[in-house]
């Protein structure tokens, strides 16, 4: 047995009970590289032990690379799909092409649809008149739970941030403005997130889309529905106070 995979695999500390299939199978002994090959050639790979550490690496690499996901993890999913048949592996991977390849962005509002125009742009019930200004397709999710808004919206794929490295062309700040300059837009409403970056976006694109004579609007700030006031913090109360409106 190859003692490097076996101690490498021993020092990975997250792996746990649910790592692989490989090893599970082998209960009570360590995983050899022999072994690792051995499945790598059962695939029809033809590979030797130093290919295994490179095709490991590769997978944690990409594995790294998504968001939320540090080393550990990566590794610890990187060994989880090895334990994978060879249909679930070959499920997960199409699943990614297939969803990389058919989910697409509306061509009007940048929100991820299945081809073509989004069902909100494709409806005649919606407003045309009004458009939302969201930074990510999940706020749109969001706001459509709320089943109150009937205008239409904007994606913008993120939100200005010099930190990290997202400037104004980077977002989808063009195909708005060019949909407010079409004309038949009255207003259009900022939902970005009431952060730092969420703010300064809107004052931004509010900048941006003045000449074109449109209302630009942004979203209420205040204490949540069914929150304390004696646990809000100072700026929320403020803005609160700021966007108090008439009873009755
Ligand atoms: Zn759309």
């Amino acid at each position: 047995m190859n003692k490097t995979l076996t101690l490498g695999l021993a020092g990975l500390g997250t792996v746990g009970g649910g790592l692989v299939r490989l090893l599970t199978e082998n209960a009570g002994r360590h995983l050899s590289v022999d072994e690792v090959v051995d499945h790598l050639r059962g695939q029809g790979e033809p590979v030797g032990k130093s290919t295994v550490y490179r095709y490991l690496d590769r997978l944690v690499e990409q594995f790294a690379r998504l968001p939320g996901i540090g080393g550990k993890s990566a590794q610890r999913l990187a060994f989880h799909v090895l334990s994978l048949t060879d249909q679930e592996a070959r499920e997960f991977a199409e699943a990614i092409l297939q969803a990389k390849e058919l989910v697409t962005c509306c061509p009007v509002c940048q929100n991820l649809t299945g081809g073509g125009l989004c069902p909100i742009c494709a409806s005649s019930k919606r407003d045309a008149a009004t458009i939302c200004v969201v930074a990510d397709p999940r706020d749109v999710a969001a706001m459509e739970r709320a089943r109150e808004y009937n205008g239409r919206y904007h994606v913008l794929h993120g939100v200005i941030s010099p930190m990290n490295h997202v400037g104004p062309d980077d977002l989808q700040i063009r195909s708005l403005v060019d949909r407010v300059a079409q004309g038949g837009v009255e207003e259009v409403i900022m939902a970005t997130n009431p952060d730092t970056e969420g703010e300064a976006t809107a004052m931004y694109l509010a900048r941006l889309l003045r000449p074109f004579g449109v209302k630009v609007t942004r979203l209420a700030y205040g204490i949540p529905v069914g929150g304390h006031l004696e646990f809000a913090d100072d700026a929320t109360l403020l803005r609160a106070l700021e966007g108090r409106r008439e009873l009755l």
